[in-house]
């Protein structure tokens, strides 16, 4: 086993010897059969909160009501959740209450699919009673029991079936896919935060193209925010060869394809509610793009734009003229580098030299002929030294 598991085993034991079962659960084992990378674990208990903040002494009441809790063990955290099952599902989202058990098969039985219902125990023994590993070999995603009692349930769980077909290149198994189609409009009562999450997984995913196809198969693009008139942007979006890109790139690609301006973006962003400063640097990206798809860079707009901004979308306009040139990356980026200046603040006089020079009160001048002096310098028609600019202002002063 792997260090992220054994060295868990001493909590483990310390769980067992207060007569409690404790088991690797979820993602982890999934990936660790994959032989994937496993970046945390989930442990499941058959005690309760209460029993758990009673074994060690450092605990973090994170959602004792869903039976979760943090703890702090040899300075590492492990995120405990006790056995439950969960009750009524009301309104298609939340179980309205949630039981706890110390039975660990209707625990593994509430999860979403057989690959996600595998628990293993600290010696490395597998409980896999709803066929998770023969899920895994077969590469395909199924629900435990009923597909469409389980979407009715949470129908959140079809927007994760096709973000691991995006994440594990994994096909969602015949019936699954059918009783996605059915259930997609359920997807429009879960809240957007949950369905962003998932939809930025899927957008970054290695197996983006298919998952983003099973969205357009299925229908469940017209429940997604802004989505349910942008078939031919999405379809588009799997005509070109996407490498790995970043989240904010992502989102600036599918507005620039959406064909839509800046306060359009802004408002089909904000419908996912995501963050004011994500949504800036995207719609400074797709602003860019669309400059760049008409106009080649010039030292003004390499300027303007930083190089926060010219790299992704030199690398995005590769990406819509199906070339892969690494050339013209380090191309922009050397030029960007021989700029004379990259900020204003690199000018070396200031609005008070400006103001002493001249005697006159501060006022929107000192602004304007900043202004000026920035562009001389980036352009080469004056030397960035204060004795230079100086002279030259003076100059300017007398034509
Ligand atoms: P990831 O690698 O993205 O963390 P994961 O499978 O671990 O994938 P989590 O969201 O961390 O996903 O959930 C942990 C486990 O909890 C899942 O493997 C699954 O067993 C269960 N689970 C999560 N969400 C649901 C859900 N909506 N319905 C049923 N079970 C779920
Ligand atoms: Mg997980």
């Amino acid at each position: 086993m792997m260090p992220i598991f054994t060295r868990a085993i001493p909590l483990f034991e310390r769980i067992e010897k207060a007569g409690f079962e404790a088991y690797f659960v979820g993602g982890c084992v999934r990936d660790y059969i994959l032989g994937k990378e496993i970046a945390d674990v989930d442990i499941a208990t058959s005690a309760t909160p209460q029993e758990v903040q009673k074994i060690f002494p450092k605990t973090i009441d994170v959602g004792i009501e869903h039976g979760t809790v943090v703890v702090i063990w040899e300075k590492e955290t492990y995120e405990l959740t006790t056995f439950r099952t969960d009750g009524e599902y009301s309104d298609f989202r939340r179980p309205s209450d949630v039981t706890f058990i110390r039975n660990l098969k209707e625990d593994l039985k509430r999860r979403d699919f057989t690959m996600n219902s595998i628990a293993m125990d600290k010696e490395g023994h597998l409980v896999d009673p709803f066929h998770g590993q023969k899920a895994i070999e077969q590469r395909v995603i199924e629900t435990v029991g009923s597909a469409s009692e389980r979407f009715h349930e949470d129908a959140l769980r079809m927007m994760r079936a096709v973000r691991f077909v995006s994440q594990l290149s994994f096909s969602i198994e015949p019936v699954t896919f059918l009783a996605l189609t059915e259930n997609a409009y359920l997807l429009e009562k879960i809240a957007t935060e949950r369905k962003t999450a998932e939809f930025e997984k899927l957008l970054q995913g290695e197996n983006r193209k298919a998952a983003i196809q099973l969205l357009l198969d299925s229908g469940l693009f017209q429940y997604l925010p802004g989505l349910r008139f942008q078939e031919k942007a999405l379809a588009q979006l799997l005509k070109f060869e996407i490498e790995q890109l970043s989240i904010i790139e992502m989102w600036s690609f599918l507005i620039f394809l959406m064909g839509i301006q800046t306060d359009e973006a802004e408002r089909f962003l904000r419908r996912w509610k995501l963050p004011v400063k994500k949504i800036k640097q995207v719609k400074s990206t797709a602003g860019w793009l669309q400059y760049r798809v008409h106009s080649p860079w010039n030292t003004e707009s390499l300027y303007e734009a930083g190089l926060q901004f010219v790299v992704p979308v030199e690398r995005l306009f590769n990406i819509c003229n199906h070339q892969h040139l690494l050339q013209s990356i380090s191309d922009v980026r050397e030029r960007h580098e021989n700029l004379i200046i990259k900020e204003r603040q690199e000018l070396n006089v200031s609005g008070h030299d400006l103001i002493k020079w001249s005697g006159q009160n501060g006022g929107p001048w000192v602004r304007d002929k900043l202004a000026l002096i920035e562009k001389a310098v980036l352009n080469g028609e004056v030397a960035n030294k204060r004795e230079s600019i100086r002279e030259w202002l003076l100059k300017c002063n007398q034509s």
